[in-house]
């Protein structure tokens, strides 16, 4: 697993060098004559704020600069995007007065649904050298999408 945090703060030329492993799940070194591959199957996980500042949608503050938000996110390129499966927006905790919510799904019944969706796509996968949807390469896919 790779947890980068502040994901706008790496350069532009780190996060879209993520790309290629994240799809290829391998590195390549090049060196003068020779280059080395090495297996990169990893988790990206990230996180940021919504602006630079951390003050966009916030009721009490503005932010210091008109297109704060939208210069942070774009310093992420379509491409990193296009490889994350799952964005979720996390709304601000007030640390002072938080609220408990009882309401949602518990964290058991996540499990089973997960435990069950595992279970699929084992069973689908069993001919394969593969154990999950994210190692399904795109010819591969093909074979287990349904026809219209
Ligand atoms: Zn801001």
């Amino acid at each position: 697993m790779l947890f980068l945090d502040k994901l706008p703060e790496f350069s532009r030329l780190v996060l879209d060098s993520l790309c290629q492993p994240l799809k290829d799940r391998k590195v390549i070194i090049l060196r003068a004559k020779a280059y080395i591959t090495y297996p990169a199957h990893f988790q990206l996980i990230a996180a940021m704020n919504p602006c630079r500042c951390d003050y966009l949608g916030e009721a009490s503050r503005s932010c210091k600069k008109p297109r704060c938000g939208t210069d942070y996110m774009n310093k992420i390129s379509g491409p990193l995007l296009d490889r994350i499966d799952i964005c979720i927006k996390v709304l601000t905790v007030n640390v002072l007065f938080p609220k408990i919510h009882s309401e949602g799904e518990s964290t058991s019944s996540i499990r089973e649904r997960v435990i069950a969706a595992r279970k699929i796509q084992a069973e689908r996968y069993s001919e394969l050298s593969i154990s999950c949807n994210s190692d399904v390469s795109g010819e591969a896919l093909n074979k287990f999408t349904k026809p219209d």
